[in-house]
């Protein structure tokens, strides 16, 4: 089931650029970086009351990241992470209403999430994410 939207992920060319303008032109608190090496990004995040931002900066050309500012010089909203109780359970439900996954199983993301991802094509442009605490 989904409970909430958890976060949203914001491609940016640099952390160093990017966080300066959350914290004082939105007055935002940085919580929390961490670099995911498995997605190749360093993260930072902020909280805007119950829903997180997730800002994303590439480590590598390789990264989704970087493949995603190719065609979005300025960078932007990137991912929609809704919060579930079971990703396992929720993949299986959108594969069976015929959506194409990129993950068939959740991996760790950042913060100590699970995470997987639907794929674009199959959900109307959003990059669609599930993410649940680890227990
Ligand atoms: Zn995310």
């Amino acid at each position: 089931m989904i409970n909430k939207i958890d976060h949203l992920g914001i491609a940016v060319r640099s952390l160093d650029e990017a966080v300066p303008y959350y914290e004082k032109a939105l007055g935002l608190k940085c919580e929390h970086r961490e670099e995911v090496p498995s997605q190749k990004v360093r993260t930072a995040f902020f909280s805007a009351g119950e829903v997180h931002l997730e800002l994303l900066e590439p480590t590598s050309p390789e990264s989704p990241i970087a493949k995603f500012l190719e065609k979005n010089p300025a960078g932007g909203i990137h991912h929609i992470a809704f919060g579930v109780d079971n990703v396992q359970a929720q993949l299986q439900q959108a594969a069976d209403a015929g959506v194409r996954l990129i993950n068939d199983k959740p991996f760790e993301g950042a913060a100590g999430k699970l995470v997987a991802f639907l794929h674009p094509k199959s959900t109307l442009g959003v990059l669609t994410e599930f993410c649940a605490p680890k227990t």
